[in-house]
């Protein structure tokens, strides 16, 4: 790993996923095994220890690890984390389980065994607590918060074995990459500086313009999109993944752009969000994370900037990858091309800004979209997905208004 980063904490990437002969034996001790249920975050988040994207953490968190994260952005050993990465059940469940004793850790959705845990501690938090300092918000309207409410009353600590993450690679295929791979590619093309270039809706131009402002001043960028589950009316990552490929292959240079996917749920925690986007990052072998209007949010619980400002807020040897802070983008008619609130002198009535509602609600009903907003050939695909959309939906109704049943959606 020479040229590159050094991943967060650590000389070497710690993934914790088991392969071959290993994850066979692991698997079946853990038949044997008492199950602990893992709400689709926990999945996430097991996964991503699994590829060693949270590395140097070896497990889920105990309760000094989640104090000193809240209240200071410290493990107990003193490293810089931003989010508490933790495990919780129910207390019912908690109470027949000793300090000491080995679970299976088991997706509530699938039922699949996903990884092992030595259970070292278990402990209850103060969930409001935990909100305030994370999401700075009590607000149970913020999705993020609105999942930490709603985790079961214990959390158990311990070390993990992750024994599948097997969901993700059918599904994505290329796109989605554990960390050692993204480091070998940047590796193979001579990369020192890379920034992250964070993705979860469709890429338009003011993404573009984003990555070819970071083009101009380092190595490459890591268009880095988040694959896996979704809020309602968010754009699956299959279609996404299309309308990048056309974007980089007509609109960037050769040699200047990767992308890759990750399994990571959205907290929706603004700047403290952009902070850990910023650690995996650097585990993914990136020295700079793009960080723009707004990064990770929701609605309207953070200023536009915080999550820049934060960067400058936490010690100066926390992190060793950089934001790299770009102002508002966007189309301004009288400039006449794409430019920031810092390079762009005129009025709103020159500048195209569409919100992403907005651009759902003219596709969705087949209204024309600026092309200075999106090139036509993501516009042509994101259409496409639409009307299918909309003819599904259809169909649906359909068969339920006569009672055919969910079948008739597949004939
Ligand atoms: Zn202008």
């Amino acid at each position: 790993m020479g040229q590159l980063i050094s991943p967060h904490g650590s000389k070497v990437l710690k993934p914790l996923l088991l392969e071959g002969k290993a994850r066979e034996e692991e698997l079946k001790k853990a038949q044997g095994l008492p199950k602990v249920k893992m709400t689709s975050r926990e999945t996430s988040d097991l996964i991503m220890l699994g590829i060693g994207a949270f590395t140097p953490l070896d497990g889920f968190m105990g309760y000094d690890d989640w104090k000193g994260i809240c209240s200071e952005y410290k493990m107990k050993n003193g490293l810089f984390w931003p989010i508490p990465i933790t495990l919780s059940t129910a207390k019912s469940v908690a109470d027949g389980m000793k300090n000491g004793i080995e679970v299976a850790l088991v997706d509530e959705e699938t039922s699949e065994i996903m990884g092992t845990m030595k259970i070292t501690e278990k402990y209850s938090i103060d969930k409001a607590y935990e909100c305030k300092e994370i999401f700075r918000t009590n607000d149970t309207e913020h999705p993020g918060v609105q999942k930490v409410m709603l985790q079961a009353d214990i959390n158990l600590a311990g070390p993990v074995k992750v024994l599948s993450e097997s969901y993700y690679p059918k599904q994505f295929g290329d796109i989605y990459m554990r960390p050692a791979a993204s480091r070998k590619i940047f590796e193979e093309k001579g990369w020192h500086t890379i920034a992250a270039l964070q993705l979860r809706n469709p890429m338009h131009r003011s993404h573009e313009y984003l990555a070819k402002i970071a083009i101009e001043v380092v190595d490459g960028v890591f268009i880095h999109q988040l694959v896996g589950k979704l809020k309602e009316g968010d754009i699956p990552a299959d279609v996404r993944t299309k309308c990048i490929n056309v974007l980089v292959d007509k609109y960037f240079v050769k040699n200047t752009v990767v992308m890759g996917g990750y399994p990571m749920e959205m907290r929706y925690a603004g700047p403290r969000e952009a902070l850990l986007h910023g650690v995996f990052r650097q585990n993914f072998g990136c020295t700079h994370l793009i960080v723009g209007r707004d990064h990770a949010g929701v609605g309207s619980y953070y200023g536009p900037f915080d999550a820049q400002k934060i960067f400058n807020e936490i010690p100066k040897d926390a992190l060793e990858l950089k934001p790299f802070n770009i102002d508002w983008t966007f189309y301004c008619s009288k400039c006449r091309g794409m430019a920031s609130m810092r390079t762009c002198p005129h009025g709103k009535e020159d500048r195209l800004l569409l919100s992403g509602t907005a651009l759902r609600k003219s596709l969705s009903e087949g209204k024309p979209v600026s092309e200075d907003f999106s090139r036509p050939e993501v516009l042509e695909i994101l259409k496409d997905y639409y009307a299918h959309l909309e003819h599904k939906v259809e169909i649906k109704t359909h068969a339920a208004s006569e009672g055919i049943g969910m079948d008739a959606k597949n004939k």
